[in-house]
């Protein structure tokens, strides 16, 4: 095996990644249950290899993690076909209406 591999830095960048999630109360709004913060859908960074939050970091109720978001920059403007293309993308354009090959 290489070793040296490891000194590249590449390994950091599988550490740093941090997707964001994003969590609220099971019971937001009931007094007892949750919390201002939990009571309404909050965000949470977390590494890809710790456990799912479970309980709001504030008042340690239930918390339920949302859709689970991807860190994609935002394209700005739509991309057109002939940009898609430019880009090296295969442009495919459906013929047919409605034909699904049920599997
Ligand atoms: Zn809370």
């Amino acid at each position: 095996m290489n070793s040296g591999l490891r000194e590249t830095g590449q390994s950091s960048l599988a550490f740093c990644y941090m997707p964001i999630y994003e969590y609220i109360s099971e019971h937001p709004g009931v007094e007892g249950q949750s919390c201002p913060i939990c009571s309404r859908v909050f965000e949470l960074r977390r590494p890809v290899d710790r456990e799912p939050l479970t309980v709001c970091p504030i008042c340690k109720h239930p918390v339920k993690k949302l859709m689970s978001r991807i860190n994609v920059p935002e394209i700005t403007k739509p991309l057109s076909v002939s940009d898609a293309k430019a880009a090296g993308f295969t442009v495919l354009e459906k013929r047919d209406k409605g034909v699904y090959e049920k599997l």
